[in-house]
């Protein structure tokens, strides 16, 4: 019975996957996420229903536009199929089954789920422009906050003031960046990332995040040797730029989080 759970687990992961890379492209270019039609960005022909099933699409076009004949990148494939099988793994992790379902299991599933696809979002859009997008954010905190609701009524959690204290923290980091330094033109990208560790702190607790934050400082170190050793063999291409580059630190983040969460779920269910 339990793998037709987790191939519905897999379709949900993938049509979510869909959806994370059409989230990135738009978002940052503030375009309408859930009301526009997709399109091809080549030929912009708008996408019938059935050129839009995740994974399935893909392979009957043979990863290309059936309007302009334009190659789909093969990434857009990945990222489906991956989501899927991340959704599976978290479920999987907090052994997910029908046949001793209880309803805690399957309500912390379904807002890990919005979680998780918050964080991805977030880790997509910041690889690409290395920004925190902070509308995706607020979507994260709105999720949180239905789901401490939730634990304080029905589940009777009684460690409410540590939400209490991130949810005033966060709120604070925010004020100070859109009211202070967007004011003053700085760069907001370091209190962003605070708050990201906040956001994170509320759903995946402190151990998680400790975790999180030394993998994160080891793939910044590693990120910035790589890029080192890059410019010290291409002496020659563009210089100046490889070295302003900025590291996309809420990327790391976010993939590190994400991970963990996961693994620790495996041990603690
Ligand atoms: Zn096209």
């Amino acid at each position: 019975m339990d793998y037709i759970l987790y191939v519905l687990i897999f379709i949900i992961g993938a049509l979510f996957g869909s959806f994370f890379t059409l989230a990135v492209y738009r978002i940052p270019i503030r375009q309408d996420i859930t009301h526009t039609r997709s399109y091809c960005p080549k030929c912009n022909h708008k996408l019938k229903f059935w050129d839009m099933i995740p994974i399935i699409s893909y392979i009957f076009l043979g990863g290309k536009c059936r309007y302009c004949n334009e190659r789909i990148r093969i990434r857009y494939l990945l990222l489906e199929v991956l989501s899927g099988i991340i959704f599976v793994v978290f479920g999987a992790s907090i052994k997910l089954s029908i046949a001793n379902i209880q309803y805690q299991t399957l309500v912390y599933f379904i807002f890990g789920i919005l979680y998780i696809a918050t964080i991805f979002i977030i880790a997509g859009i910041d690889k690409e422009n290395v920004k925190i997008e902070k509308p995706v954010l607020l979507f994260g905190f709105i999720c949180v906050g239905i789901y401490m609701i939730y634990l304080y009524i029905v589940e009777n959690d009684t460690n409410m003031y540590r939400y209490v204290i991130y949810l005033i923290l966060s709120c604070l980091l925010l004020l100070f960046s859109i009211g202070y330094l967007r004011k003053k033109g700085k760069d907001s990208y370091t209190t962003d990332i605070l708050i990201l560790i906040m956001f994170m702190l509320l759903f995946t607790y402190e151990v998680v995040c400790i975790y999180t934050v030394i993998i994160t400082l080891i793939a910044i170190v590693i990120h910035s040797i790589l890029n080192k050793l890059y410019i010290s063999k291409n002496r020659f291409v563009k210089k100046i730029k490889m070295e302003n580059e900025k590291i996309p630190v809420g990327f790391y983040l976010c993939i590190s989080n994400i991970t963990i969460m996961i693994l620790i779920n495996f041990i603690i269910f």
